[in-house]
């Protein structure tokens, strides 16, 4: 026992806690010294014994105690990346992933090339490399390679307490691997680091950890913090208070950073431009840098972009085999759909008006950065560097700054006390982000960033009987999203009985149930045994293996109903079609947001006439005759398809209502679905064509098919004449999730249609249940192709096929014998 616990740099000791070899490290004086202020330094010894005596360690201590970039050194130091193995470290952010190999490597002298990081897009990871950061979704992925992850001889996963889903998977899977790499004499440890919050879910489950593994605990110096309330809590423009706050704090308190939590990237840039027109700052005599970047907070995108088609005009774009990764969807998922699910586009200068109301005060300079898990890793570095002489440090910044970041010489805090999180409908089975109040644990931690150097101030934009009624501690990310992309990337790694994986924390039994089930009718598991005893046909029925169309679903980075439809794809050449489509539907609203109300006579009749713009161009996108057909899927292909052929441009998405941002982020999607693609099916070749012609007739009905095929347990039939009981049965569908109507919105294209069967992409519930991205199918497809959700009876009883209400099944009549669809859909007959 003791002999497999030695470090893994030296074989022949006997003593497990005798120390292992040093390699010795060339720091800067300057940085040797500020190690030396870092809590984490004074219990090097502490935690090195403790890793050297057990596989697992969990370490927590406050933010800032030197965790992230101190640990990693203090493994390498002793030895543990000299032998084959190298040291791991996993981030939840992509953000600290980078940020931080780029700080350890400075702090060890070394080059980035020995200090690396991956990303689900990028990494400079050499064969050099001894200290690898990265995301907790890459590591998730080297794991379905080598389960045994041998290039490693430490994991270190950090960040725990964020309880990321990815992050949850790998503690359960590594509380299987260590064991067993030191059973095969491969020595292996893993560390658990975290925030000073509820580590007990991992020390305290038996079922993870059979007997508890050390926890070490890191003292920080923390000064007080003066906590002060808002006497009310403002519900509606709480970016407005921010704003206000923060004016305030800079006119009438002391020297010291502020620190300000939002939940978005596009709430900071608002925040960011408003407080910049407020407090002019210009740096020296040129007028670049700060002052450029708060002129336009798009240059970014804007930069990029022309690149892009700078490229293009050279050759088409080309898919970079080389560059493809394919990593589950949800990686840094939150960063993605965070980016452009904020409120508004980013780029509507919604706050103009209140703005001017603010005179400019020059002679009180703010140095005002923004701070955000997508933000270019040079704007990010920023954060971390003095500011300009006489000028105020102001960092705007979403949660990334609670934990994962700790920026010196922050004084205040302003927490506007929400937090942007993805929410999971069971009914319309569609996730969104919405912006909740956060946790008390949340709240203090963010509070505590005032006290880094000194005494500090946190100012709560809301009072303290909202803070009484927020929860203690934020859930862990499984519980409250839908897991079937998590249930088939385990089913990946040959974890067929997902109900028994030691989880963290364990989602509901039902939400497993409900994943398993939807993933066999798409034909991504092996169908359960139908006949043998109850019992062990339950038992089958939650750990279906998974089958080859689901492997290759498991490698698209979308969700499995969307991963279904890609598989499909390549019939008919209608995959880059399959790819815009799912793109352009994996962001969440490409459309401009006309229905916010007028704020004066002028603005509406701007809008109408926008409305007028968008509904003109929107019949144009859906086409006609058989194009039509796809409905509202027809209309974003037709929208992504101008859009590109007009070289995506700002001018265009601003003149035909779509969203700069959205279409920027489909483009890039594109790209991304393509490599994963090309890496399945290689032979397909498919590439990003900005010229893409219109789909021919027989490729709209085979879209229509594989759509069918992808959102099959979204299917809803039109109510007949004689069922319409209740008037509110009038032009209403039946599906088989909900018992109430559901209509198609007057802005779908298929509003005045009306088909007897659609599929919808989700329900959206306003004034009425709506179908969002409604698609019309051809009433002998269902059989056909969703044979798993149908009752095949006698001819005469069903004569055409039905919803049956009880069974939530389609009930068909079945004169020859259909068969499965499984990868290739039945011939279509034109
Ligand atoms: P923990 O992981 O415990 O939260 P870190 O190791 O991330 O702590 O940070 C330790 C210290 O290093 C902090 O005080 C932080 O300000 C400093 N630090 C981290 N990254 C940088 C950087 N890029 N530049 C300058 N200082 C940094
Ligand atoms: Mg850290």
């Amino acid at each position: 026992e003791t002999s497999e616990d030695s470090g893994p740099a030296r074989a022949s000791s006997k003593k497990p806690s005798e120390p292992a070899i040093f390699i010795s490290v060339d720091r800067l004086p300057e940085i040797q010294e500020a190690r030396l202020r870092l809590p984490v330094l004074a219990e090097e010894q502490v935690i090195m014994e403790a890793v050297r005596e057990n596989h697992f360690v969990v370490l927590c201590g406050e933010t800032g105690s030197g965790k992230t970039t101190q640990v990693p050194q203090f493994l390498y130091e002793a030895g543990y990346a000299s032998g084959t193995g190298i040291i791991g470290v996993t981030e939840p952010r992509r953000v600290a992933a980078v940020s931080m190999s780029h700080r350890v490597a400075k702090e060890m002298n070394l080059s980035t090339g020995v200090v690396s990081y991956q990303i689900r897009y990028e990494g400079n990871v050499t064969s050099d490399t001894k200290i690898k950061f990265m995301t907790d979704g890459v590591l998730l992925k080297e794991i379905q390679k080598d389960f045994l992850l041998q290039r490693y001889s430490v994991i270190i996963i950090d960040e725990a307490h964020e309880r990321s889903v990815y992050t949850d998977i790998l503690i359960g899977l590594l509380s299987r691997i260590v064991p067993l790499r030191n059973k095969k004499g491969l020595p292996m440890k893993l560390i658990v680091m975290s925030a000073t919050l509820r580590v007990e879910d991992f020390t305290e489950n038996r079922k993870l950890f059979p007997t508890p593994p050390p926890v070490i605990k890191v003292e920080a110096r923390q000064f007080p913090v003066s906590v002060h309330f808002n006497k009310r809590t403002p519900l509606e423009d709480y970016t407005g208070e921010v704003f206000r706050k923060t004016c305030k704090i800079h006119r009438m308190l002391p020297p010291g950073g502020i620190l300000v939590f939002l939940t978005g990237q596009a709430e900071v840039h608002s925040v960011c431009r408003r407080l910049r027109r407020a407090f002019p700052f210009r740096r020296g005599n040129t007028a670049t840098g700060e002052g450029e970047e708060a002129a336009t907070d798009s240059s970014d995108e804007m930069k990029k972009f022309k690149k892009a088609k700078h490229k293009r005009t050279v050759s088409l774009p080309r898919i970079d085999l080389d560059n493809y990764s394919a990593l589950p969807v949800d990686e840094g998922d939150e960063d993605r759909l965070a980016g452009i699910d904020d409120e508004g586009s980013d780029l509507e200068l919604g706050d103009d008006a209140a703005d001017t109301e603010e005179k400019a005060d020059p002679s009180l300079p703010l140095y005002v950065l923004p701070l955000y898990s997508l933000l270019a890793p040079e704007q990010q570095a920023k954060v971390f560097r003095p500011p300009p002489h006489g000028a105020r440090l102001c960092v705007v910044a979403t949660n990334v700054a609670e934990t994962s970041l700790t920026i010196p010489g922050i004084k205040y805090v302003v927490d506007c006390g929400r937090v942007k999180k993805r929410f999971y409908d069971r009914v319309t089975g569609v996730s969104s982000f919405k912006v909740s109040w956060t946790a008390q644990a949340s709240a203090n931690q963010r509070a505590g960033r005032a006290g880094r150097t000194e005494p500090g101030h946190c100012y709560r934009l809301y009072s303290s009987a909202v803070f009484g009624d927020f929860s203690l501690f934020s859930e862990a990310e499984i519980t409250r999203r839908p897991v079937e992309d998590l249930v088939l990337q385990m089913k990946d790694l040959n974890i067929d009985k997902v109900v028994n994986f030691p989880f963290p924390t364990t989602p509901s039994a039902e939400a497993l149930v409900a994943a398993e089930q939807l993933l066999v009718s798409l034909g991504a598991l092996e169908e359960p045994p139908r006949t043998g005893r109850v019992k062990e046909m339950e038992r089958a029925r939650l750990s279906c293996p998974i089958s080859p169309l689901g492997r290759a679903m498991a490698s698209f980075p979308v969700s499995p109903r969307y991963a279904k439809m890609l598989a499909l794809g390549k019939q008919q050449d209608c995959l880059p079609y399959v790819i815009a489509v799912v793109a352009a539907m994996t962001v969440r609203e490409i459309f401009e947001d006309l229905d916010r109300p007028a704020g004066s006579e002028d603005e509406s009749s701007k809008l109408a006439q926008r409305r007028a713009r968008l509904a003109q161009m929107r019949r144009l996108w859906a086409g006609q005759g058989a194009s039509l057909l796809l409905g509202d899927l027809m209309v974003l292909l037709g929208a992504v398809g101008a859009c590109e052929f007009a070289g995506c441009t700002f001018k265009f998405c601003e003149e035909n209502g779509l969203r700069y941002k959205a279409m920027l982020e489909i483009r890039r999607l594109r790209g991304q679905l393509t490599n994963a693609v090309n890496s399945v099916c290689p032979e397909v070749g498919v590439f990003v064509d900005c010229k893409m012609a219109p789909p021919t007739e027989s490729q709209v009905a085979c879209l229509r098919q594989i759509v069918l095929a992808g959102l099959g347990d979204h299917l809803a039939r039109r109510v007949q004449q004689e069922e319409l009981l209740d008037p509110k049965w009038r032009n209403a569908y039946k599906t088989p999730l909900l018992d109430e109507p559901v209509y198609i919105h007057p802005s779908s294209a298929l509003f005045k249609t009306l088909p007897q069967f659609v599929v919808y992409q989700e329900v959206l519930e306003t004034t009425k249940m709506y179908m969002r991205g409604v698609s019309a199918v051809e009433p002998e497809w269902v059989p056909q192709l969703l044979t798993q959700y149908c009752h095949f009876g006698s001819p005469l009883e069903t004569p055409l096929p039905w919803l049956c209400a009880s069974t939530g099944r389609v009930k068909c009549h079945c004169t020859s014998t259909f068969f499965r669809c499984g990868w290739q859909l039945p011939a279509i007959e034109m």
